[in-house]
């Protein structure tokens, strides 16, 4: 059952559960932010989209044998999670060129990148979550070399996995972001969420931008790119 609440980000809450105090529930919202909350709305559905598409995208990293937070979707909008503590970094991977990287470095939109491009950024509103290099990262974080070489090629594994995944949906996984966290017995698995709002989700064969960038460059409707999204994944995804 769920307990009171333990913290509000920009696009969920989170709850202590009754019964058990290793296990927290998400409560995804209905808000958007972009720019660092600098441009911010409401989406009435958003919460119900990103909670079903972030489930549906966890139980297949499951499938695929990699492990997350994730334990059940609990209703439309919330989902049951093992509890962890985040880990203040923003895994960002790319495939091709898009967002940040093209106006930090000057490259042109759609350039591939093989390997994929890993960029760590930290995890700090007050900063605008800056770029930063693995000694950074050791020093603002308590994670230690060995784990971040751990989180690097989980990263690139899941980017694999998720590449397969929106294929067969019809989608080109441009870049994402994943945030890891650490469970009770101090291991690290994959939590936060995986959805438009943290993916660039691009149709393969028009190139249409259905993600969260159609609100950032206000250039659709973001419910029905994000209902787009959800229906194309149960189309084509055999988990339930
Ligand atoms: P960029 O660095 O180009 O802004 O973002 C790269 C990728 O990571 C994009 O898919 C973007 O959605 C995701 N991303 C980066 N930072 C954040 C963030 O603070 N919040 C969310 N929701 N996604 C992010």
């Amino acid at each position: 059952m769920k307990g009171s609440l333990l913290y509000e980000g920009k696009a969920k809450r989170v709850y202590h559960t009754t019964d058990e105090s290793e296990q927290l529930i998400l409560s995804y919202k209905d808000d958007a932010t972009a720019f660092n909350g600098e441009k911010k709305s409401e989406f009435a559905g958003k919460g119900r989209l990103n909670n079903l598409i972030t489930s549906k995208v966890f139980q297949y990293l499951h499938q695929h044998n990699i492990t997350t937070h994730f334990i059940e979707a609990l209703n439309e909008t919330e989902q049951l999670v093992r509890r962890t503590t985040i880990i203040p970094l923003e895994v960002v991977v790319r495939n091709q060129a898009a967002g940040s990287i093209t106006r930090r470095l000057g490259i042109q939109e759609k350039t591939g990148f093989t390997p994929p491009i890993i960029e760590l950024f930290y995890k700090k509103d007050e900063l605008n979550d800056p770029l930063i290099n693995d000694v950074h990262a050791y020093h603002l974080t308590d994670i230690t070399e060995q784990e971040l070489t751990f989180i690097k090629q989980e990263a690139l594994e899941i980017n694999q996995t998720l590449q397969q995944l929106f294929l067969k949906a019809g989608l080109t996984l441009v870049d994402f972001k994943l945030e890891f966290g650490r469970l009770a017995d101090g291991s690290i698995v994959l939590s936060d969420e995986v959805s438009p709002d943290t993916c660039r989700l691009w149709d393969r064969n028009t190139g249409e931008k259905l993600d969260k960038d159609v609100f950032r460059e206000g250039t659709g409707n973001l419910i029905d790119t994000y209902e787009n999204i959800l229906h194309r994944l149960e189309e084509s995804v055999c988990v339930k």
